[in-house]
């Protein structure tokens, strides 16, 4: 496969776009971002006349696949009854109506247009609530690109400190200094270092903010235990439970991760999926936080809120989910599981130490000998990354796109045909390796 036309968009894009791409996460693509024509289904076509099966689908908004028709037509239909009226219209009702009956710690929800506004949304919230400061954030785990929370997503194990009270890294230049004082860096999954730093500290910590399933380093279940014993810690020192389900928030199961785990937090933020690849993010929450934002003491803005056409494709996106019983995400597990056993068989075959873990519908492959990864370090410390990265390349030079970090998304246009070219393609790839 060539990439040539791709390259010259690369460098033409440099000299107007900042780097040549949308967003910094899209930076480190390998041989050089590529530039598309289309997407559709689950297939993306690139400027080079490429055409790839994708489970990159937008870093995971694109759940039905690309452009799926009775999204693309609701939206249409939507259209001509205006976008940004910063007005209110009846289609938010209906789809606050039937996210409260989905979500379970849904009594009330408000929108925004990013993940990242969500979870500050959220962080305020739990400010204004408790009257405290700090929150507790996890190394490893990822909450959007606000100062106030970009810290030790992936910092060097040489920089992050000890591993009882790591020490907040900013996750590029520019971040403002004083947001480290309000931030308590932990290692996830280590219940008896949460308990102690809660006993410690907890007069001063408004909120934890977490992964309900570490999705942003690797992908890694909650020890049992773990998420029950924190929320009981929460509720014992007033410190208010964000769960982060942008990644599992209508993608797990309709109700998130909160409803596959059984715990429900007092706030949990949602985006990505839940309008199929329109913008759109949720902060959804207990009555007696959110109506803070009724109350006015806390304010939450945006011009693009609840616009008229990521509304309409939300509520086309939610009423699809929850057609035939849940069908989509039966096939979003069945999918999963089938290119998971099939990429372990492979590994196996080849002689690959291979560890493939997730609850499916998103799933991470890595290269290492462990048996199981548990936190950010044991990622950090067992996993070849770099040999994922030749993979990977291997992988999109026969027309297989996956994400640059060892992450997979599948979606309901996936077909068997697509999973069986995508391990055909896997077993050429592994014998290269
Ligand atoms: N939270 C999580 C768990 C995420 O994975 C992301 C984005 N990858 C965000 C928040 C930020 O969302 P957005 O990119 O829409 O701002």
């Amino acid at each position: 496969m060539k990439f040539e036309k791709s390259r010259e968009f690369y460098e033409r894009a440099k000299k107007s776009h900042a780097g040549g791409v949308g967003s910094s996460s899209r930076a480190p693509e390998k041989p050089h971002p590529l530039f598309f024509e289309r997407a559709k289904g689950s297939k993306m076509y690139d400027v080079d006349g490429n055409e790839f099966i994708d489970y990159w689908l937008g870093y995971g908004p694109a759940i039905f696949g690309h452009a799926p028709d009775f999204l693309v037509d609701a939206v249409a239909a939507s259209l001509q009854d205006g976008q940004a009226i910063a007005g209110q219209h009846e289609m938010e009702i209906k789809v606050s109506e039937l996210i409260q009956r989905i979500v379970p710690c849904a009594e009330l929800v408000r929108y925004a247009n990013s993940g990242t506004e969500a979870d500050q949304a959220a962080i305020r919230l739990a400010r204004g609530y408790t009257g405290k400061n700090k929150f507790i954030k996890f190394e490893g785990h990822f909450h959007g690109w606000a100062d106030s929370i970009s810290y030790s997503h992936h910092p060097t194990l040489e920089e992050a400190g000890p591993r009882e009270s790591p020490t907040p890294i900013p996750d590029a230049g520019g971040i403002g200094r004083g947001t480290a004082d309000e931030i308590i860096i932990l290692p996830w999954n280590d219940i008896d270092i949460l308990r102690d730093t809660i006993e410690r500290r907890g007069d001063e910590i408004a909120a934890i903010l977490t992964e309900s399933i570490m999705c942003n380093t690797n992908h890694i279940f909650p020890r049992p235990g773990y998420l029950e014993e924190m929320r009981r810690l929460c509720d014992e020192n007033e410190i208010v439970l964000i769960f982060d389900e942008v990644i599992t928030g209508f993608r797990v199961a309709l109700g998130g991760a909160q409803e596959l785990l059984g715990v429900t937090p007092d706030l949990a933020t949602f985006g990505k999926a839940m309008a199929g690849g329109f913008a759109i993010s949720m902060v959804a929450g207990k009555r007696d936080i959110m109506s803070q934002l009724e109350a006015g003491t806390v304010f939450h803005g945006g011009t693009l809120n609840s616009n008229m056409t990521s509304m309409a494709a939300v509520n086309a996106a939610i009423n699809k989910l929850m057609e035939n019983d849940g069908a989509i995400h039966k096939q979003l597990y069945a999918t999963g599981a089938k290119l998971m056993e099939g990429l372990r068989r492979l590994g196996t075959k080849h002689e690959q130490p291979m560890l493939i873990q997730g609850p499916g519908p998103t799933f991470y492959l890595s290269f290492t000998e462990a048996e199981e990864i548990t936190d950010y370090r044991s990622h950090v410390e067992n996993v070849d990354e770099e040999k994922y990265q030749r993979f990977r390349l291997g992988m999109l030079e026969r027309g297989i796109r996956l994400i640059p970090r060892g992450q997979w998304y599948v979606s309901a246009a996936h077909t068997d045909e697509d999973i069986e070219k995508t391990l055909a393609v896997a077993d050429e790839v592994l014998a290269t390796l």
